[in-house]
């Protein structure tokens, strides 16, 4: 039988993962930036642990790891909003200064620039929308239970 060791793979993992008799409600919340940040690894914003999607951008129903109900926390349009914010952040200065120091033909930047704007959102919006949904859950966690 092996040795039982601690997983080395989840350092900011709370202890009281290890603790069965404890309840989530016991446990003090995970700060915002915490929250943002698993999320945005797409995780659990409360354990950190289990899966937030089962796709590319479903949300599980709940945590694997310490079943965490998701559907209060929907993230609607917020995360198409800030990924295409931060990918025109990045096509817009570049495009223009391509066009300033290169002057290329109007094909080029198409041919530059309509696949990075819409890769790069495709590739941020999981990663946001995880960081959405654990800052709408530590937004929740602060209010009175109804
Ligand atoms: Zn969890």
């Amino acid at each position: 039988m092996p040795a039982m060791t601690p997983s080395l793979a989840e350092p900011t993992a709370e202890p009281a993962m290890n603790l069965p008799t404890r309840s989530w409600s016991q446990v003090p919340p995970a700060t915002f930036w915490m929250a943002l940040k698993r999320g945005f690894r797409r995780h659990c914003p409360r354990c950190g642990r289990g899966a937030l999607f089962k796709g590319y951008l479903t949300v599980n129903e709940e945590c694997p790891s310490c079943g965490l109900v998701m559907e209060p926390y929907r993230s609607d349009d917020v995360p198409a909003y800030f990924s295409i914010l931060l990918v025109g952040h990045i096509v817009v200065p570049g495009l223009l200064a391509l066009e300033k120091f290169a002057h290329p033909a109007e094909w080029v930047q198409l041919a530059i620039w309509l696949p990075v704007t819409l890769f790069g959102t495709l590739a941020l919006l999981p990663f946001i929308k995880g960081a959405v949904i654990g800052a709408i859950w530590r937004s929740k966690q602060d209010k009175p239970a109804a």
